[in-house]
């Protein structure tokens, strides 16, 4: 019986019940995975050293023949040892083996083996323990190194995959269409497979790679197009009136250019008949809210509702704040949900939404539940897009008939990536922060120099302004650590003693952590000793230190989302970095933050320090995990990726034509893996 690619690992020859349930753990549950679980590394067996230069204290390769085999030695019970005597012709190796008899009884006296693993003893006496072995035609060859689990080896893993491309070799079929290959230059599916596992030589592998990773980048892509294009359903909500002159008069300060630029955009998209699906990315600072509020003003003007979900509570009063202040001139009603309303303040609300007295929805996800429903929702604002998930947002909308869709976010991403992450989406990215907004100045100190910061900070305060001092855990589990509730012991003897402070950390509860942030807001509170969980949004203008504990511990992105806790006011600003750390990374970074102030700057120096998966971390959301290819120094063949699936869609949008059914598969694969359903 031919076997399949999507026949489970199973029905492999070798493959028993106990070894699928380790290929479990692994993520390979199929044949098909299994061609895929591509080596993370191969050893070179070009040049086997002599045993006389191998004692590096590293893994080495080593040809040898056995010309002495000593039997089973029980040491204890489940401990049995086997040696070999083998001689490269020059230098004799001892070379001990535990417990694997087979292995053991496979080598022949009088035959030459690679041997793999480190050298110990002296030159005299030089010995190896446990090393991989090798036929010796595996000289000049290169060997495929696995990710393992406990209770699989690399061996096992060779054999297997040897296996599956034995027998289902013949039957591959290639999900790149024939033309496509030609005009990518790309190699067939059986020549990738077997040169990715088994390379000829390190060309055949780069080639294979290549072809590998472009096919799992263009699936991606055309996954992500498919899904933008699935957003593109005709809407009842096309603004008519676009008239913005009233609204801008009223606002306190003149919009910069970016704020200018991304309300153009937003507004030509709201007067398509699809609707509007678009990330506005602004640095910390930029002034997105008020790109929300001038749409929320229109919104009203075409007789429609808008929805404005922010990711905390304060943040969300904050929005609701300044959408009444920048609203209330032109009899627009804001309304706040949070859950701090009681079910009759609730019910009211909720009933003024629907008859569609409340112009603008402003709230946490408490606005997803159900008993909100609106009159006629025009437009969907999700604020710090990172902290919710694709469903949320998709949810929201939902309570409308194809409503426009506006993301913002600070997080910034270097092009290419945004656009594969928000693949989705169209995106206009706000450049520059409000004039006379002054740079942060920002400077890094060891704690020899604390207390002179502190005494700054009391200046500060006493001059009538505010002040954060971040720590980054809250209980000193670990001794060398600045948690913040021994930190308030500490300041007791410095000159902040007088100050009105608090602690706000992630445990409290959120009601708690809410009435701190308000009090902090008010002005009750000069200083606030906090954990992260400043991190997200919040406007204090009066606030111009931020002083952070252990930047070490802190990424580049986590530490530039706290300095723009500052600088959001008249005065000038201050980011004091504490660290005794003298690691390289670890000064670099704090010259970055010292030297750049922009956010794109600070992202891209963050990638290139700590690699686009730590980069990304959790905020991945809605990217299927990617088995090959890596975001970062694939880059352009993520861009080539991306041409040929908008390339493809142009002739095929639905993937139907009989020649792209397997890459319409594969697409469907890859994003359910995610437990996202998505097309059609
Ligand atoms: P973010 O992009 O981080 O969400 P906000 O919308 O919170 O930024 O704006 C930050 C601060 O800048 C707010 O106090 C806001 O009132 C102010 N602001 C926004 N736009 C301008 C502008 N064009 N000129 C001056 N101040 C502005
Ligand atoms: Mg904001």
């Amino acid at each position: 019986m031919p076997l399949h690619q999507d026949d489970p690992v199973r029905l492999l020859t070798g493959v028993g019940p106990k070894r699928a349930a380790l290929y479990d753990k692994l993520g390979v549950h199929t044949i098909g995975d299994l061609l895929l679980y591509v080596p993370r590394g191969y050893l070179d067996f070009s040049s086997p050293l002599p045993i006389a230069q191998s004692h590096t204290g590293e893994n080495v390769v080593i040809r040898a023949k056995v010309y002495k085999k000593q039997g089973e030695q029980r040491i204890r019970k489940g401990l049995s040892i086997f040696r070999v005597y083998a001689t490269d012709e020059s230098t004799d190796l001892k070379i001990t083996i535990y417990n694997t008899k087979y292995l053991f009884e496979s080598l022949k006296e009088g035959t030459w083996y690679l041997f793999y693993g480190k050298v110990t003893g002296s030159l005299l006496h030089s010995e190896m323990s446990a090393p991989q072995v090798f036929p010796e035609q595996a000289a000049g060859a290169m060997i495929p190194v696995y990710s393992l689990t406990e209770g699989l080896s690399n061996r096992q893993v060779t054999e297997n995959v040897k296996e599956a491309l034995r027998v289902w070799g013949d039957c591959l079929s290639d999900a790149l269409p024939h033309r496509l290959r030609q005009d990518y230059g790309l190699c067939q599916l059986r020549f990738a497979l077997e040169n990715v596992h088994f390379p000829a030589d390190s060309h055949a592998l780069s080639v294979a790679r290549r072809r590998l990773i472009f096919e799992e980048l263009l699936v991606l892509q055309l996954g992500m197009a498919m899904l933008k294009n699935r957003n593109r359903a005709e809407t009842s909500v096309q603004l008519k009136r676009t008239e913005l002159a009233a609204f801008l008069s009223k606002l306190p300060f003149k919009l910069t250019n970016g704020q200018m630029q991304a309300i153009y955009d937003c507004i030509q998209d709201m007067q398509k008949a699809v609707p509007m699906n678009r990330l506005v990315q602004g640095d910390v600072g930029s002034g997105k809210t008020m790109v929300a509020a001038a749409l929320c003003y229109l919104c009203k003007e075409n007789g429609l509702q808008a929805a404005v979900m922010a990711p905390t509570q304060i943040l969300a009063e904050q929005h609701y704040e300044t959408f009444s202040r920048q609203l209330s001139p032109f009899d627009i009603q804001c309304c706040l949900l949070n859950g701090a309303k009681n079910a009759k303040q609730r019910a009211a609300a909720a009933a003024s939404i629907q008859s569609g007295e409340c112009t603008v929805v402003i709230g946490t996800h408490a606005l997803l539940q159900e008993d909100i429903r609106f009159k006629k929702l025009g437009l969907v604002v999700t604020d710090e897009q990172h902290r919710f998930g694709v469903g949320q947002r998709a949810a929201l909308a939902a309570k409308g008939d194809h409503p426009h869709i506006l993301v913002m976010s600070a997080t910034p991403i270097p092009r290419t990536l945004a656009l594969l992450i928000y693949g989705d989406l169209d995106v206009s990215v706000i450049r520059e922060l409000p004039a006379g907004r002054k740079p942060v100045r920002t400077m890094a100190i060891g704690s020899d120099k604390r207390l002179r910061a502190l005494g700054f900070i009391k200046k500060q305060i006493d001059a009538g302004r505010q002040a954060y001092i971040v720590c980054p855990l809250i209980e000193e589990n670990e001794s060398e650590l600045v948690s913040a509730q021994a930190y308030v012991k500490k300041l007791e003897k410095t000159p902040l003693s007088q100050c009105s402070s608090a602690i706000l950390h992630g445990r409290m509860k959120a009601k708690e952590k809410e009435a701190l942030m308000r009090a902090f807001r008010d002005g009750e509170i000069s200083l606030l000793i906090a954990t992260t969980v400043v991190e997200v949004g919040v406007d204090v203008p009066n606030a111009t230190v931020m002083m952070i504990e252990n930047a070490e511990r802190f990424g580049l992105s986590q530490l530039h989302q706290l300095r723009g806790r500052v600088g959001r006011g008249v005065y000038d600003s201050y980011c004091i970095l504490v660290s005794d750390h003298k690691g390289e990374e670890n000064r670099r970074r704090l010259h970055t933050m010292v030297t750049m102030q922009n956010g794109f700057d600070v992202a891209q120096e963050d990638l290139k320090l700590r690699g686009p998966g730590d980069f990304f971390g959790k905020r991945q959301h809605g990217l299927p995990e990617l088995r090959i290819a890596d975001l970062l120094s694939d880059m352009k063949t993520l861009e080539t990726a991306r041409t040929a699936a908008n390339r493809l869609l142009s002739e095929d949008p639905q993937l139907a034509f009989p020649e792209h059914h397997a890459l319409e598969k594969k697409v469907r694969r890859l994003f359910l893996q995610n437990g996202q359903v998505v097309f059609n």
